[in-house]
Parts: C-alpha cells; structure tokens; sequence
C-alpha cells in the first residue's frame, strides 16, 4: 500500500484562522495514524502583497499545537521547493502540455472585454462564463499573436455537456452539471499559476494520497479532477471538511476576536485545551471521551467520523474545558503562567503569589479573567452594608458592627502574620465572644475584600492582604456602619 502523504497549504496570511488549525490538525492526526507524512506547503503564489513574518505565524503556530511537519520550507524533503514562489518556474510548461493536448488554450480577450462581456450577461440576467472565445481562434492566429508578444493566460478547456462527479470521504457522492464549469485562468497574465492550477500540479509533484481542506473547494474539485485527468494523473482521495461556525448562522470572525488562534492564546486559552476541543468541532471519537492528549487523537483518528454538518465551536464549552486543564495543571507552571495576570492587578503589591496561585488554580476557567478575579486585592471595592447579611451563616449588620471592633485587636495582638496564626488565634477568640463561627468569618471576610465572593475564605485573604491592609479595611467597614 502506498504510503499516505497529506499536506496542509495555507496562504500566508499573518494569521492563523482556527478553521486552518483544526484543517492542519486532521491532517496531522490522519497522517500521524496511518504512519504516513504530514507535509507543509505555503501557498503563496495568489498573494497580492507580502505579509511580513506570515510564514512564522504559521510554523510557530503548528509548532506550539505540537504538529511537526515531515517535509516544509524550513525542513526539507524530496519533493521541494515547499513554497510556492519558489516553484514558480515549473508550472507553465505542465500547462503548455495541457495546449498541445487540447485540455487548456491560450486567451487573449482583455479585462476590458471581459468587463465588457460580463456586463452584458449581467444585464440579461445571467451569471457570467467566460465564453470560450479564444478557443475558436486558428493555430495561425493564436501563433501570431503569441509572437507579437500578446499579453495572454490560459484557460481549462471545460466540457459544456454531461456531468463531473466524484467522492467525497465527507461529503459522498458530488455531481455537478458540466455546464457550471467555468474555463479557469491556470496561468495568470504574468506567466504565475493560480492557486488553482497550483495546488494540483503540487499535490501530484509531492505525492499528496489525501486532500484535506475546507469545504468551500467541494465545487471546484471537478475542475481540479478535469486536470488530473488530463495529465493521467492518479486522482488523490478527497475529504472536505466543515466550516468552525460561532454558531448557525455565524462563521468565527475577525471582527469579534474568536478567529484566530493567536487571539485564544493572547486571552490565556492553552494550547492543549484549544487542540483538544478543536479536534471534537468537526469529528467524533464515537465513545464518550472527552479529553485526548495528542497521542491519543492520534490513536483514535478516523475519517469516516468527520461530520458533514458544521461544527459549532462552543466558546462555553471551550472555556468548560480549559478550566479543567488548568486545574490538572502542575503547580509551578500555573504559577508561572498566572504571574503575568497577576501583575497586572497587583504588581508592586507585597503579595505571597505561591498562595494565590494555590487558591486561584482551580478557579481559573481562563487566564485573562485572574485580574478582575484579584482585583479586590489591590483595591478594595467600594460594597453595599447589606451585604453583610447572611442568613446561613446568621449574619448582618449589627452583628458586624459588634464583631467587627473585637477582631481588632485580635488581629493587632497576632505574632506572624502566617494564615496559621490568624486562623488559629481568631478560632479561639470566636467562642469567648458567644457567637457562631459563620457571625464572625462572614463579617470579617466581607470587610476585608468588599465582595460576597472570594478566592479563599477570610484566614486566606487576611493572610495575602497583611495585616496592615486586613486592620485599614475592617476600619473602613466600621465607618461604612457608622460606628
Ligand atoms: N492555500 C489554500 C488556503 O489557504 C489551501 C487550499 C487547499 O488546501 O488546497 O485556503
């Protein structure tokens, strides 16, 4: 059996969509699991305008997903250049063939004819085909004009009559009418191919055995099959795969900043939670697991479970399951990847990180939402008194503006300041003061962090806060209640 060589082909664009990562993912995962090659090609031929540093998004970006690339650019591999300028020389004689076999002809008919020609089908109602007007044109003509060094392209002879069908590993079985071919442009008026002609001429030349890209290919695959055909080419296995929609009406966009798999990591998505849930919006494993390592995607990969509907990319969900890979994460490398966020709230600040990042870990869905998480650490907010109502815990005002006063000089009179000592040392004050445990901890958490809802309960505030802060707040309260 030969062996499988897949490719991901991106353009260039400075950007990595993540409909590209997850394109680039099964192909990974398909080539990986056959025991085949995963090769990167960079199409970069259509380009209207170089992007600069383009072309590392896309290695750093399949670099820190995990999927090495057997043959690319930077790599090597039999079958190079892997870019598509670099080739740029090799594809006019391959379309030249196709003239001499009457599969491609030369066109001369100018943007202003064609403007011309297109208007007039407009206004008749009528999507424009080119017209195959310089296919009538005689070898003598086509000869003189190509020696007055006539600008031209070349065109595929498309048939007109029948249909053009094939397989589809997602989709099944595509038929179109040959009538909505359109004889495509392979070479460009300045002698460069178009992605078109391009990636066929390339898939053939690298051995491609699978092609997999994005469904909006699914309709000019008969024209690509018309080329290989052509060249009596072996035709590769097609699978299209689903658009990542927001959801069924919406595609991911640039504009609400879920495009793009730099703008996941930027707001503190991880990688492997971001691959993992890429990898399920498109495909099922057919079991219940939910959480794969790349090794696993590996092991359970099949083709035959892409979906053939679109795959909704569930930002909740996503969020569900980074939440659960940070909490599985190793402590020293939350610490170190929570620092930044932590910075930002409360750099300068004497704060014991270690024991932030210890109350913080299992609370953090994604990183960029730590500092509106700490916030009341750097600042106390400004509360509503009413807050300080607890009916569980048999709590509110005037019990705060008893208990309050006495946890002064409780706190005041503590050795270190460890969250030991605050524990214990307030513990043992609680019963002498008759009152329940929940009367004094309720009260005293909500005025030292002026909110209901905190990391850590009020041992663990006080102790991050230091005890000047912890006192300077419990006095705000006591003003706040007008005592
Ligand atoms: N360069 C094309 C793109 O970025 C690739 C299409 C293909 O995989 O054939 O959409």
């Amino acid at each position: 059996m030969t062996q499988v060589r897949t490719r991901f082909a991106p353009s260039p664009t400075g950007f990595m969509h993540l409909g590209g990562v997850r394109t680039a993912l099964y192909n990974y995962l398909f080539a990986k699991k056959m025991g085949g090659k995963f090769i990167l090609r960079i199409e970069d031929t259509d380009q209207e305008r170089f992007v600069e540093g383009a072309t590392e998004v896309i290695y750093d970006t399949l670099k820190a997903c995990g999927m090495n690339w057997d043959e690319g650019p930077d790599v090597g591999g039999d079958y190079g250049p892997y870019v598509q300028s670099e080739r740029k020389s090799l594809y006019l004689p391959y379309a030249q063939e196709l003239v001499k076999k009457g599969a491609a002809y030369y066109c001369f008919c100018t943007k202003e004819e064609l403007d011309e020609r297109r208007s007039a089908a407009e206004a008749r109602g009528e999507v424009f085909k080119y017209d195959k007007h310089c296919l009538r044109l005689s070898q003598e003509e086509i000869q003189r004009k190509l020696d007055a060094g006539v600008p031209y392209v070349i065109r595929l002879n498309c048939p007109t009559e029948g249909e053009s069908s094939y397989d589809d590993v997602v989709f099944g079985h595509i038929a179109f009418p040959n009538s909505d071919l359109d004889d495509m442009v392979l070479i460009k008026q300045d002698g460069m191919p178009t992605y078109n002609f391009a990636n066929v001429i390339d898939d053939h030349l690298m051995g491609i055995t699978h092609v997999m890209r994005g469904m909006e290919y699914l309709s000019s695959t008969p024209k690509y099959n018309l080329l290989y055909n052509a060249f009596g080419w072996e035709i590769p296995q097609y699978i299209h795969l689903t658009t990542v929609m927001r959801d069924a009406q919406h595609k991911l966009s640039k504009r609400d900043g879920d495009a793009y798999y730099s703008d996941f990591i930027s707001k503190g998505y991880l990688t492997e939670a971001l691959i993992n849930y890429l990898a399920l919006v498109g495909w099922n494993p057919g079991t219940d697991q939910e959480f794969f390592t790349m090794d696993e995607l590996i092991d359970a990969f099949d083709i035959h479970r892409l979906n053939n509907s679109p795959g909704i990319f569930d930002v909740t969900k996503l969020d569900w399951m980074n939440s659960q890979y940070v909490a599985r994460m190793d402590a020293d490398k939350y610490l170190e990847m929570a620092k930044p966020w932590f910075d930002r709230e409360l750099a300068g600040k004497n704060i014991d990180y270690r024991r932030l990042a210890e109350l913080m870990q299992s609370r953090t869905d994604i990183f960029s939402r730590i500092p509106e998480k700490i916030r009341f650490l750097a600042e106390l907010p400004d509360y509503d008194t009413a807050i300080f109502f607890n009916k569980k815990q048999k709590s509110d005002e005037s019990v705060a503006r008893e208990v309050l006063p006495l946890l002064l000089p409780v706190l005041e009179g503590i050795g270190e300041w460890t969250e030991q000592n605050i524990h214990d040392t307030v513990m043992v004050a609680i019963p002498t003061w008759g009152k329940k445990n929940g009367q004094v901890l309720w009260p005293m958490r909500i005025a030292i962090s002026g909110q209901e809802s905190t990391p850590g309960g009020a041992f663990e505030i006080a102790y991050l806060l230091g005890r000047e802060e912890t006192l300077r707040r419990i006095g705000v309260a006591l003003e706040k209640l007008g005592r």
